[in-house]
């Protein structure tokens, strides 16, 4: 396999799925996560040429350790990670249980500190530096109510993408967020008809995003052209934060 080495946790399916399969037709190698063998296992039988998988909990800092070492001594290097994998455990704060809270911080938001810090070393010591993109949320912008613990997460990986960017700018290592709308994924399909209806009234495009349409973002972000571009929140959402 020829290309640069890209890592997409939770790309398995959804967003991080769309961002594998773009990237490898890119012509990268794209080294994509999920949480269990089973569901890397599934995603590998139609994976694109040029993917690989492997099961690691980004919640898990021994999981981590191990998944960076694996993928550092197989491809010798990265030059990209794409923070992508998410969970929801939707409710409101005076009911939200703290399991519901820790779940999500630890998957959306340490999972991607844990991966970065991984990550960093390696790319530190490529001639051309590397590239975090941390997929974030609209929502970690404006709020939602029932979604405290996602919300803080997704404004947490903001805040998280900044620093980073400005801690690793002098090694040539860019850090940028996505921020999308409400994209057409798993995650979103639970979304009951009316509330539905309702998000899309507040999207000038009046449409849902595809997954297609963030991986075309994130493909720009690790490629050439945006070499001079760093600690900045992207959105891809229809126009419905502006
Ligand atoms: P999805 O379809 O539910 O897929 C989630 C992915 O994350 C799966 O690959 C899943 O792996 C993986 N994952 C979950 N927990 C993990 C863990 N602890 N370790 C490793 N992998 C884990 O979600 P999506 O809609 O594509 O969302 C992808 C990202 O975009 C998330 O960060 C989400 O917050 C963000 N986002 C989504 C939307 C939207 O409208 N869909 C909008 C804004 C932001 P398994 O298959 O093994 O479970």
């Amino acid at each position: 396999m020829s290309g640069r080495t890209i890592v997409v946790t939770g790309g398995t399916r959804g967003i991080g799925r769309a961002i594998v399969e773009r990237v490898a037709a890119d012509g990268e190698i794209a080294v994509f996560t999920g949480r269990s063998a089973e569901s890397v296992e599934k995603a590998m039988e139609s994976a694109p040429e040029g993917a690989v998988g492997r099961a690691c909990d980004v919640s898990d800092p021994a999981a981590v350790k191990e998944f960076f070492k694996w993928v550092t001594g197989e491809f010798g290097t990265l030059s990209v990670l794409v923070n992508n994998a998410g969970i929801t455990r939707d409710g409101l704060v005076l009911q939200m249980k703290p399991a519901h809270w820790d779940a999500v911080m630890n998957t959306n938001l340490k999972g991607a500190y844990l991966c970065s810090q991984a990550a960093l070393r390696p790319m530190m010591k490529n001639e051309d530096g590397g590239r975090i993109i941390n997929i974030s949320s609209v929502v970690g912008v404006m709020g939602n109510p029932g979604q405290a613990n996602y919300v803080a997460s997704k404004a947490g990986l903001i805040g998280l993408t900044k620093s980073i960017a400005k801690e690793y700018g002098s090694r040539t290592i860019l850090v940028n967020a996505i921020a999308p709308g409400f994209i057409e994924t798993d995650m979103t399909a639970e979304l009951p008809e009316e509330a539905r209806e309702k998000v899309i009234e507040n999207i000038p495009l009046g449409r849902l995003g595809k997954a297609e349409e963030v991986a075309a973002l994130c493909s720009f972000l690790a490629g050439p052209d945006a070499s001079y571009i760093t600690g900045q929140v992207f959105h891809v959402d229809g126009g419905m934060v502006m």
